[in-house]
């Protein structure tokens, strides 16, 4: 009574706060289970935050914390959280009120890139009280109070987080996998771990940010809005996501009269595919099935780090013409510009975004087994410490907006211009560059891809495609074999003479653009083996000597026949590894100049033979040790770029055809190192069959090399994988190391 009287309250049954519970500040309540208490500045007598009787607000009324509301209280970012009761509702800010909200909205669903939930509060330790915090809304900036929610800090109420029972786990994807991953290495000291060498985790933020690239691979608000269904962009039944029709059957062996009726109809002619995200997932993710459709959720790679991922190469793309072409049939809507250096960005910031989002989830800043590494010295420091290394790089056609074609308003590409963007992508993380990605730019003829490059190539320039008969004998991974388009392509003198055609309003009208060409469109293919009659321009090879001189890693593998010539060229007079990670060795050439590439397990097994799945990986270690370069190399799986994965040995959809297969997978298994056991993989309510499934995303990467090891590859065959990491940082040193040398020597 003497309290209620004390503090004013009302009732006789509130008793004087108890002391705050210890805590470890304002990152150390991720995932934690809470009642929270509330006083107002100055009280020291509190209620406990409880839902109103119905069920659509929040307010401090409880007088026992037996009666608060369970929290779950889930990270959205460092030191921010959503507060989620033990029935699915959140805690909400709105209009200096506390409601409760069991759906939220998300930026993606409203397509505006300015939303904040109301959902998400800051936490700081309060001014006047160090013992506990204040709750600040992440949407409308307001303080909470215990009353509600107030613009002005005086207000703010003191809270505390008392730890408790009861509440309802938030929606998550599950690991499927025991045991924690310990610092380890090679007792020769060598970095122990995994490369995926050509990865892009973030290709939802290209093509315009909405969902062209469906699915996140995180969400301030978790899994249901980070891999929802995909309805709201890719259409009822799929049948506006035209891009993965045209890779998956559509392009392959065109029709253009269905391409041009999808096309103007926005759709499909039929079912596409099943729509459902988390948690039905019916059908997607598929890496090897389904390209537009994310298959890297950061619950999918923390799987394959515990198997031993341990450094990824994390290229920021997009593809312009297919984002306006998509968008300009009105098939999908965007977020923002189409333009390539508009996502690359974005994706950038996204990086950074999930890096601190792991963190936050971890406890707090470096806590989290995901870290952005920008030197050699800074990943051996992260893997050796039994973390995963990311490395940013950029893969997209029109690099620093240097078109072969300059559009209006985008400043004329010069080496003054080069160097400032260098230094800007430098500043920002960036590492890895591919100087060229599809199209034709203002450094290099394109890479020669016969299908989306050669039309698209076309649409971003304006100049038909200029394949040749007359051609070096150099490997290329693109640049080969018969031209898809033949009427599209007329070659030219001069590269960069100007574009024949006009596609300046390709964006706004696609289809009235390419409707003159549409019988150049039709013409049969040109057979052959055909390479682009163009390589690197002075502009390509100032950008490969500015990429050297910074100790940058080159990329090499989208570079055709002439320029990837002409580029061994200037890497070998400079003494400068390459990176070549779509695969192309170059006879070997690759390894002289103590470059990497990347290898595979292969799929199948051979009854006659135990171990045949590691022939690959054999013959490509005999072939670096051939050429004096470190015997060990790692996947550059392309997940999440429009490329395949490994599909299953078994079932329909078997890619070992008429082979009988052997050794199903079972489980549990263990991780090669021997610290991580897996068990059966979950897609929210289903289990996924990897024998009969194959590698839908990259949490299933310890299937694929289980699947090796069962096959009877031994680990001493297994080893190099293992120590691809090492490899990898190996040819990052020496980059780094004759980037010094180059600019002591530099006039
Ligand atoms: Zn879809
Ligand atoms: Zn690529």
């Amino acid at each position: 009574m003497l309290a209620a009287l004390l503090c004013g309250c009302e009732g006789a049954d509130v008793a004087t706060r108890p002391p705050a519970p210890p805590n470890s500040g304002r990152y150390g309540f991720a995932n934690g289970c809470y009642v929270m208490d509330a006083a107002a500045p100055g009280s020291a007598s509190s209620r406990w935050l409880a839902a109103s009787a119905s069920d659509d607000a929040y307010g401090f009324t409880a007088t026992s914390e037996g009666a608060g509301a369970r929290l779950m209280m889930r990270a959205s970012d460092l030191g921010t959280y959503l507060l989620r009761d033990a029935a699915g509702g959140y805690v909400v800010g709105a209009a200096h009120q506390l409601g409760r909200a069991t759906q939220l909205e998300s930026d993606l669903e409203r397509l505006d890139d300015t939303f904040r939930s109301p959902a998400e509060w800051s936490l700081d330790v309060a001014p006047g009280d160090a013992t506990r915090f204040q709750l600040r809304n992440y949407q409308t900036g307001e303080y909470l109070t215990a009353g509600g929610t107030s613009p002005s800090a005086s207000d703010a109420a003191t809270v505390a987080f008392y730890p408790a029972t009861g509440c309802a786990p938030f929606p998550e994807m599950t690991v499927d996998a025991e045991g924690s991953v310990a610092p380890r290495a090679w007792p020769d000291g060598d970095l122990y771990g995994i490369v995926d060498a050509h990865s892009h985790l973030f290709s939802n933020f290209g093509f315009g940010g909405a969902g062209m690239y469906h699915g996140s691979p995180f969400h301030r608000l978790g899994v249901e809005k980070a891999l929802p269904s995909c309805e709201q962009f890719h259409g009822a039944d799929g049948r506006r996501d035209l891009i993965s029709w045209a890779f998956v059957g559509g392009l392959r062996d065109l029709d253009p009269n269905a391409l041009l009726t999808a096309l103007v109809s926005g759709r499909t002619p039929e079912f596409n595919h099943h729509t459902e995200g988390y948690p039905e997932f019916t059908d997607w993710p598929n890496a090897w099935g389904s390209p537009t459709h994310q298959v890297q959720y950061y619950r999918w790679l923390e799987r394959a780090y515990r198997a031993g991922l341990r450094l990824v190469v994390q290229h920021a793309t997009t593809n312009s013409v297919l984002c306006e072409l998509i968008a300009g049939v009105r098939a999908q809507p965007t977020r923002y510009a189409c333009d390539d250096m508009v996502a690359v960005e974005r994706e950038i910031v996204e990086a950074r975004n999930l890096e601190r989002y792991i963190d936050a989830q971890s406890g707090g800043p470096g806590r989290g087994w995901l870290h952005i590494v920008t030197t050699p010295a800074e990943a051996r420091s992260t893997i050796a410490a039994g973390r995963l290394a990311v490395i940013l790089g950029i893969e997209t056609s029109n690099l620093f907006e240097c078109l072969l074609t300059p559009r209006r308003g985008t400043p004329a590409c010069d080496a003054a211009r080069v160097r400032a963007q260098l230094d800007h992508f430098h500043d920002l993380g960036v590492r890895a560059i591919f100087p060229v990605h599809k199209f034709d730019n203002a450094f290099s003829a394109g890479d020669g891809d016969r299908r989306v490059g050669q039309l698209g190539s076309f649409v971003n320039s304006g100049h038909y495609s200029n394949f040749v008969l007359d051609c070096p004998s150099t490997p290329a991974v693109f640049d080969r074999g018969n031209v898809l388009f033949g009427g599209v392509n007329r070659p030219r003198a001069v590269y960069d003479s100007p574009p024949p055609a006009d596609m300046s309003r390709f964006a706004a009208s696609p289809l009235s653009t390419l409707l003159p060409f549409v019988d150049a469109l039709r013409a049969p293919r040109l057979e052959g083996d055909y390479c682009q009659a163009a390589g690197l321009t002075q502009l390509g090879e100032t950008l490969l000597r500015e990429l050297m001189l910074r100790g940058m890693i080159v990329e090499v593998d989208h570079l055709p026949r002439r320029s990837i010539g002409r580029a061994y060229e200037i890497l070998t007079a400079a003494d400068y590894p390459p990176a070549a990670t779509h695969g192309n060795v170059m006879n070997g050439r690759v390894y002289d100049l103590h470059g990497v590439s990347i290898t595979g397990l292969g799929r199948c097994s051979d009854p006659s033979r135990p171990g045949a799945m590691g022939d690959q990986l054999r013959e490509r270690i005999a072939l670096i040790r051939a050429h004096g370069g470190y015997p060990a190399e790692g996947f550059g799986f392309d997940l999440n770029g429009f490329a395949s994965a490994p599909g299953p040995r078994f079932g329909a959809n078997s890619v070992c055809n008429d082979t009988p297969q052997q050794h199903l997978i079972r489980y549990p298994f263990t991780s090669f190192a021997g610290d991580v056991t897996f068990t059966q993989p979950h897609l929210g309510n289903r289990t996924v069959d990897f024998d009969t499934e194959g590698m839908l995303h990259i949490g299933l990467l310890p299937e694929l090399i289980e699947d090796a090891r069962r096959d009877g590859v031994s680990d001493a065959d297994m080893e190099p994988l293992f120590r691809s990491a090492e490899a990898y940082v190996r040819m990052w040193e020496r980059a780094e190391s004759r980037g010094a040398a180059l600019r002591q020597s530099a006039p």
